[in-house]
């Protein structure tokens, strides 16, 4: 039997070691056994037909960082193998990604179909530019599939899902409105930022072009801003070429931060969606939450469709305050264990409302016609101790309330877990 190659040894690999491995089994410079940063502008050739060879594709090498870069192309590479894609193309943030996919595959004339409940900024970008370059854009409601398979078989070029949905959990059927796509011959593209190349996989459910904000889990430490698509190379090489002139190219030192992040993605995804199912079941229990949105919980609208396409529920939760705003303004300064910030998916838990996270870009009318409540919370679970995570909660929500015995001891709320458990 002959040897595997390393690419081939990852395929088997459990997904813990391809985090660590993936696309760094390469032989640096010095030896170094850290993919090196490479702060170079431009790349210099002694050789003149060398340097047009390389210019045109004909041998491998750099010419320039806006097209490519040694340590971004590491981070491409570690991607390809995590999402399991032939291609991978990496932006400076996440947004300059997806816009990025849509500038590349839409041009006046032609339809995209996608949902109301994206991402603040993609809902931007599908509710003022695309208008603008005359792209005819049809956003359905989210929870009803028969109407988004209705508008993608009038035919479309393009149907962009996002799921889970941020900030509300929301979960799309991936297979199903692939094959509505494939009926009409659109070009799918999934945001999989909320559930991670290890919860999920769009591109083996059918899906053509997959993107990530790296900012959140990938990088998972929130000092960096990135963005990557992935995908098949006859589509990658499209989109590279639209950054190459568009320009929004990843920097090394950023590219390098978010491959030493997702060295650890398998180890903290782990935890934390390990607290975030146990919190989401507290949050149910608390009479000052209206409704709680976490995929993972059985009464989840989505949760069976969440199970056949998902390999965990992620880190993400939503949760709606009886007394909207007054209370999220009175409850999170209570929080010791919390960022109270635009954010997620870094080791510390996040908390926010929608309209200073998610839909930050939007007015409160568009909030209210998106079905946003002005008292839902984001919480993105950190690595913490669970038990401390809950017992912060427990000890905030009881403040609030003025309730008694608010002093939840450490032993108390491992008892509590257990009776979860
Ligand atoms: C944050 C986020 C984006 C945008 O990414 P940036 O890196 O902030 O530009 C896109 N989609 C989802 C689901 C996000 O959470």
């Amino acid at each position: 039997m002959s040897k595997k190659t390393k690419a081939e040894q990852n395929l088997v690999a459990g997904v813990g070691t391809r985090v660590v491995w993936a696309g760094e089994q390469v032989q640096h410079p010095y030896n170094a056994t850290q993919t090196p940063i490479v702060l170079s502008a431009a790349y210099g050739y002694h050789d003149i037909d060398q340097w047009y060879d390389v210019a045109l594709g004909k041998e491998p090498g750099f010419i320039y960082s806006r097209m490519s870069n040694p340590t971004v192309s590491v981070l491409e590479d570690k991607l390809c193998e995590l999402e399991r894609a032939e291609s991978a193309v990496a932006f400076s943030t996440g947004m300059a990604a997806i816009s990025g996919v849509l500038h590349t595959f839409l041009s006046c004339g032609q339809r995209v179909v996608s949902t109301r409940d994206s991402y603040g900024g993609t809902n931007k970008i599908f509710e003022e530019f695309l208008p603008r370059m005359g792209v005819d854009v049809t956003l359905c409601d989210t929870h009803d599939t028969e109407a988004i398979e209705y508008q993608i078989a009038k035919g479309c070029d393009v149907v962009y899902l996002e799921t889970p949905t941020n900030p509300t959990l929301k979960i799309l059927d991936i297979r199903r409105l692939v094959a509505a796509a494939r009926r009409v011959g659109a070009l799918v593209v999934a945001d999989n930022t909320f559930a991670t190349p290890l919860n999920q996989n769009p591109l083996a459910l059918g899906v053509d072009v997959v993107v990530h904000s790296a900012t959140k889990f990938l990088s998972g430490h929130g000092d960096v801003l990135g963005g990557v698509v992935c995908g098949a190379e006859h589509l990658m090489s499209q989109v590279r070429h639209y950054r190459e002139i568009n320009g929004a190219s990843l920097d090394p030192f950023s590219a390098y931060l978010i491959i030493r992040g997702i060295k650890t993605l398998a180890l903290r995804l782990r935890q934390q969606q390990a607290s975030a199912q146990v919190i989401a079941e507290y949050l149910c229990s608390e009479p000052l939450v209206e409704s709680v949105n976490y995929p993972g919980l059985p009464q989840h609208p989505g949760h069976v469709i969440a199970r056949s396409q998902m390999q965990g529920f992620g880190a993400i939760i939503s949760f709606v305050l009886v007394g909207g705003m007054e209370t999220v303004t009175r409850l999170l300064p209570l929080l010791n264990y919390a960022h109270r910030a635009g954010n997620l998916g870094a080791v510390e838990t996040i908390y926010g409302p929608a309209r200073t996270t998610s839909h930050v870009e939007n007015t409160l009318e568009e909030r209210q016609a998106l079905g946003i409540s002005e008292g839902l919370v984001r919480v993105s679970v950190g690595i913490e101790e669970t038990v401390d995570l809950l017992a912060d909660l427990q000890q905030a929500f009881a403040l609030v309330s003025n309730r008694q015995g608010n002093t939840t001891t450490h032993t108390e709320c491992l008892t509590a877990l257990k009776a979860v458990d």
